[in-house]
């Protein structure tokens, strides 16, 4: 066992503990906790070489005790932990822990998180769930099996922190307690932490929550459902991420559909995406539902982005395709004739607008149709709200229910925000893939002139190494409109000569707080700029901003 420096996937710096037990239980999925364990920088905050040696041999210590004392065989070999992982897969850990060890094992998990917060090492959003999770791997299962109604999970590359934020609210609404990861830690750890936080000291979930409902990235969704189990599991769509973390988008998706086929759950899939469509053949046909836009492309002139994934995933044929809606999202078949897009159980039928102030669409399920309308815009949002009514309709909330929480929905946390910077208008959007950019340019600027835009573009190891997808991102529909384009970030030249090809103008200031101080000279008062940022370079924009503007407003973001 080592202890690391890292910095963690909310950006805020933390240590965490990597084990070779817990990296290569997924079977060919990249580990991963090489994301929030590699040290790629070392921040300045950090202790000198010899004491941060002794801190970690001094921890290191401290946890293998406990580790022992509360007697666990240390299988620390991969095969052993394969071994273990293979016969659990079936089932939660049946193992009923004696209350004498949860009582042992919460606290100081709990201890962990709160020591991170008050040593400023991490938000505490994840340590708990490494901490409880080291000392007693059944400990998520434990607390999940107290969730009545069951435990939500939902996955997907694009439009999970906002469908899960939808859904959560559906349900608060019916009157469901929920357990959730709001921070958007949405890896193992971060999920077992927030059960963890829901639970006292005995293992007893505070409140009797009903229901848990959790945000999952794709690649952990094999960890997640062996330790925590699920009832129900949505996949909105899968895209070309970052290729050098998942791999392509098949082989995600066979790990997904393989942890799929291991649960007894109810799973929603989007039609529209063949390659999420084609999970049905992990699932029982009694236990799928799908869902999908029935509506013609009526008011939603989609922009074209680089096809991710349109072939068969039976025969290998390139599909064909009667509409798209946004990238690989449409209506499909195979010219062979072995694969078309399902039929679904909910869809929009209609879609009256769906622009930068909003959207108004039909839902339609089973014969009936119902008007929606919500403040989010864009066909990508109407997507996530369809997977979250679809869902709540699944668990039981009330579609009229559903709908009018919609209403009254706000932007997920971290994905649009709005920053008033001394009477400037500042709009912070992560991009982190070609589909999800698509749709910021389509929802966003594509209709606009002369407006103030900074584009940063890092190529650090949370926001993919592999910057090749802004080939796949259509700046082409930004030419001629005179918009005041500053390029930045470690990979700023790269966003350049892709905007050079596109025949648009631009800027190069590498550094994103000098650029960030650049866009606010541009951008004159009551005038409105726009941010569009990978992970990491959103981080350094917070920084700078949380130095002019109160910070209160700008929580964590994530991925
Ligand atoms: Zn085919």
């Amino acid at each position: 066992m080592l202890v690391s420096g890292s910095t963690d996937r909310n950006g805020s710096l933390g240590f965490g503990l990597s084990m070779p037990v817990r990296t290569g239980t997924g079977p060919l999925t990249p580990s991963p906790s090489r994301r929030w364990c590699a040290g790629k920088s070392r921040p300045g905050w950090m202790l000198g070489r010899g004491r941060r040696r002794r801190s970690a041999v001094w921890a290191a210590g401290i946890l293998r005790s406990c580790r022992r004392w509360s007697g666990f065989a240390a299988d620390t070999t991969l095969q052993a932990a394969r071994a273990r992982v293979g016969d659990r897969w079936a089932q939660l850990p049946a193992d009923p822990v004696g209350p004498l060890r949860l009582l042992a094992v919460l606290p100081a998990a709990k201890f962990a998180g709160w020591l991170s917060r008050v040593l400023r090492r991490g938000s505490g959003d994840s340590l708990p769930g490494v901490v409880g999770d080291y000392l007693l791997p059944q400990l998520g299962g434990i607390l999940a099996r107290q969730l009545t109604r069951g435990v939500i999970i939902v996955t997907g590359t694009n439009g999970k922190t906002t469908t899960t934020k939808l859904l959560g609210e559906m349900l608060t609404l019916r009157g469901e307690e929920v357990v959730s990861n709001r921070s958007g830690s949405n890896m193992k750890q971060g999920i077992v932490s927030s059960l963890i936080a829901a639970a006292g000291v005995r293992g007893a979930l505070r409140g009797s929550p009903t229901i848990g409902l959790f945000e999952v990235d794709e690649a952990t969704v094999p960890l997640v459902v062996e330790a925590i189990g699920a009832t129900d599991i949505v996949v909105t769509n899968l895209f070309r991420d970052q290729l050098d973390r998942f791999g392509e988008v098949d082989a995600i998706a066979t790990t997904v559909g393989k942890a799929i086929h291991r649960t007894n759950a109810r799973v929603y899939l989007n039609a529209d995406d063949p390659t999420v469509a084609s999970l049905s053949r992990f699932v029982a046909p009694e236990r799928l539902v799908y869902f999908g836009l029935e509506s013609p492309a009526d008011g939603v002139a989609a922009l074209k982005t680089a096809v991710d994934s349109a072939h068969c995933p039976r025969c290998d044929a390139t599909l064909r395709f009667s509409r798209t809606f946004y990238s690989h999202l449409g209506h499909y078949q195979c010219p062979r004739g072995d694969f078309a897009r399902p039929g679904t159980t909910v869809a929009v039928s209609g879609i009256e607008r769906a622009d930068a102030a909003g959207s108004v669409f039909t839902v339609q399920t089973t014969g009936h149709c119902y008007r929606a309308e919500m403040s989010l815009g864009g066909v990508y949002n109407i997507y996530n709200a369809l997977a979250a009514v679809t869902v709540a309709r699944g668990v039981g909330v009330p579609i009229r229910t559903a709908l009018r929480s919609l209403e009254a929905a706000k932007s997920a946390f971290g994905r649009v925000e709005e920053v008033d910077w001394d009477g400037r208008l500042l709009q912070l959007i992560l991009v982190k893939n070609p589909a999800g950019f698509t749709q910021v340019l389509d929802t966003f600027l594509r209709s606009r002139t002369g407006t103030n835009i900074l584009i940063a573009v890092n190529d650090l190891e949370a926001d993919g190494r592999d910057v090749s997808w802004l080939w796949d991102v259509p700046f082409e529909c930004l030419a001629g409109r005179r918009h005041n384009i500053i390029a930045a970030g470690t990979r700023a030249g790269d966003v350049a000569v892709r905007l050079h090809y596109a025949e648009v103008e631009s800027t190069i200031i590498e550094s994103v707080p000098e650029a960030l101080e650049e866009l606010h000279r541009r951008t004159g008062p009551g005038e409105q700029g726009y941010l569009l940022t990978t992970y990491t370079a959103m981080l350094s924009a917070r920084r700078r901003l949380g130095q002019a503007v109160a910070m209160s407003s700008i929580g964590s973001v994530n991925r």
